[in-house]
C-alpha cells in the first residue's frame, strides 16, 4: 500500500498534476502547486460538487466571499478562542507533534524516547496578517481557517437577496488556510488547501432528518464518481471528539495508503454561529415565517470536504497498473467527469496530409470539452501517456481517414476500438461522456 502512495506522488510530479511548490529554491514544506492536468483535475472536482450541490437543486446558492477577514468574525465564531490543537515538543530531538495525533503520547515517534515530551501548549491554526501598510492590532486580519464563517456573516443578505426560505442552502468553494502542526501526506495535510463546503438552514425540529439526509447523499455522491464502496466509510464523532460548535458529525472516510482518514465531515452545528453572529455585530440573524407568524433562528447541517485532499483520494482509487502483450501499464481509471482531458486528437504520424483532418477533428471536439493534441512519439506510447492521464478517449486520425472520414477511437480501460465517421463523432462522445 505504501508503494501505492509513491506511485501517486511519482505519477504526480511526472505527468503535471502536482509539483512541489517553489521547487527551484529548495521547495517550501507542504506546500503544492497544480500542474497542467492537476488544475484541470481539481477544477472538475470542484465542478462535480457544485453541480451535485448548486446546479441540480433549486434550494441552494452559491457564495464566493472574502479569504482576509477581520478579528470580529474570529472572535464571534469562537475561532479565536477554540481554533487549537495541542503541541508537544520532544526535549531530546526537538520534533513537535500534535499530542491528539500521537499513538502514544509517552513515546516520540522520531528519536523513540520516552518521557521527553514538554506540557501541551494550545496553538491557534490561524494566520494572522495585517492589512494596510501599519502593523498593529487595528488593523489585524486573518486568513479565514475555513469558507463557512462567510456563509453566516452574510446569511442575511442572502436570504434577502436571493428570497429563498429554509430549509435552504449557501454552497462555496475555495482556499482556507490552516498553519497546521504537523501537514504532511502530499495534499492530505497542507496549510494552504481548497475546501466545498455548505451550511444547509433547517428549522430546527427538522435537523436531525436533515443531517441523516446529507450524511447519504454526501457518501453517494463519492460512490457516483468512483471511489470503490469498499475505500469508502461513514464514521460518527464520539462526544469527545466533537467541534465546539457541533451537536453531531459523522465524517466519510477514505482507506488511504496509511489507514482511514477524513475526507468530509457532515456536522449539525445548531444555531450556534448565528447565534454568535447575531449577539456580537447586533443584526438580526433570524429567518421570519409568515406563514406560522414565528421567528427562528435556523439549525445549520454542514457538509464540509476538502477539494484538494478529495483529489488525491481520486487519484489514489484510480492508479492501477495492470499487465498488456508482456508489458505493465499505468492506467487512472478517473469517472470521465473529473478526467483531465476527455478526449485525445492523435493524428497517427505527423505526415502532412494527416493533420488538415486532424485539425478539423480537434476543432469540433475542443469547443465541447478539454482535449489534448499530441503528434510525438509512435501511437502506442501515446496511448500510454494518456492512460496515466486518465484520458477516456483517444481519437486516431489515420491513412484512411482521408477516404471513409471516419477515425479510430479507443476507450481508456478495455483498450476496445471502434470506427466512427467524423461526422458521427460528437454524438458518439456525447452518448459516453454525459
Ligand atoms: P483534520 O481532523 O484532518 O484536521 P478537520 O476535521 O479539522 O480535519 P474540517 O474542519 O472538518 O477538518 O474541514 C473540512 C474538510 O477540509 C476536511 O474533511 C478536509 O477534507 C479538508 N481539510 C481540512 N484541513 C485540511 C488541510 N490542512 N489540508 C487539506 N485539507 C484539509
Amino acid at each position: 500500500m505504501a508503494e501505492l502512495f509513491d506511485q501517486v506522488v511519482n505519477l504526480c510530479k511526472r505527468r503535471g498534476f502536482v509539483f512541489p511548490s517553489a521547487e527551484i529554491y529548495g521547495g517550501f514544506r507542504s506546500t503544492y502547486d497544480y500542474g497542467p492536468v492537476g488544475v484541470l483535475l481539481l477544477r472538475n472536482v470542484k465542478d462535480a460538487w457544485w453541480r451535485a450541490m448548486v446546479q441540480n437543486r433549486t434550494d441552494v446558492v452559491g457564495l464566493d466571499a472574502a479569504i482576509l477577514s477581520p478579528p470580529a468574525v474570529w472572535e464571534a465564531s469562537g475561532h479565536l478562542q477554540n481554533f487549537t490543537d495541542p503541541l508537544v515538543d520532544c526535549r531530546n530531538c526537538k520534533e513537535r507533534y500534535r499530542l491528539d495525533q500521537l499513538e502514544d503520547p509517552e513515546t516520540c515517534p522520531n528519536c523513540g524516547k520516552v518521557g521527553t515530551f514538554t506540557e501541551a501548549r494550545q496553538f491557534n491554526l490561524m494566520f494572522k496578517t495585517h492589512a494596510g501598510p501599519v502593523e498593529g492590532d487595528a488593523n489585524t486580519a486573518y486568513l479565514r481557517p475555513e469558507t463557512a464563517q462567510g456563509m453566516f456573516i452574510n446569511f442575511k443578505n442572502v436570504l434577502d437577496a436571493s428570497r429563498k426560505k429554509p430549509p435552504f442552502g449557501i454552497a462555496q468553494v475555495g482556499k482556507s488556510f490552516r498553519n497546521e502542526i504537523t501537514p504532511g501526506n502530499f495534499i492530505f495535510r497542507t496549510r494552504e488547501f481548497e475546501q466545498m463546503e455548505l451550511e444547509f438552514f433547517v428549522p430546527p425540529d427538522e435537523a436531525p432528518q436533515w443531517f441523516d439526509y446529507w450524511c447519504k447523499e454526501r457518501f453517494q455522491w463519492y460512490l457516483d464518481l468512483g471511489i470503490p464502496e469498499e475505500k469508502l466509510r461513514l464514521r460518527p464523532h464520539d462526544p469527545d471528539e466533537l467541534s465546539h460548535y457541533s451537536a453531531g458529525t459523522s465524517d466519510v472516510e477514505f482507506l488511504y495508503p496509511w489507514g482511514w482518514g477524513e475526507l468530509e465531515g457532515i456536522a449539525n452545528r445548531t444555531d450556534y454561529d448565528l447565534k454568535q453572529h447575531a449577539a456580537h455585530s447586533g443584526e438580526r440573524l433570524e429567518y421570519f415565517d409568515q406563514a406560522a407568524n414565528e421567528r427562528y433562528v435556523p439549525y445549520v447541517i454542514e457538509p464540509a470536504a476538502g477539494a484538494t485532499r478529495t483529489m488525491m483520494a481520486f487519484l489514489l482509487a484510480a492508479y492501477d497498473e495492470e499487465e498488456v502483450r508482456g508489458e505493465t501499464r499505468t492506467v487512472l481509471r478517473l469517472h470521465h467527469r473529473l478526467a483531465p482531458y476527455k478526449v485525445a486528437v492523435l493524428p497517427l504520424s505527423r505526415k502532412e496530409e494527416l493533420l488538415p483532418a486532424a485539425r478539423e477533428v480537434l476543432a469540433l471536439l475542443q469547443p465541447q470539452w478539454m482535449c489534448d493534441y499530441d503528434e510525438t512519439q509512435s501511437i502506442g506510447r501515446r496511448y500510454r501517456r494518456q492512460d496515466e492521464l486518465g484520458t477516456p478517449y483517444c481519437v486516431t486520425i489515420d491513412f484512411e481517414t482521408l477516404d471513409d472520414r471516419a477515425v479510430t477511437v479507443r476507450e481508456r480501460d478495455a483498450m476496445t476500438q471502434d470506427r466512427v465517421a467524423i461526422d458521427r463523432l460528437g454524438t458518439y462522445l456525447r452518448d459516453r461522456l454525459t
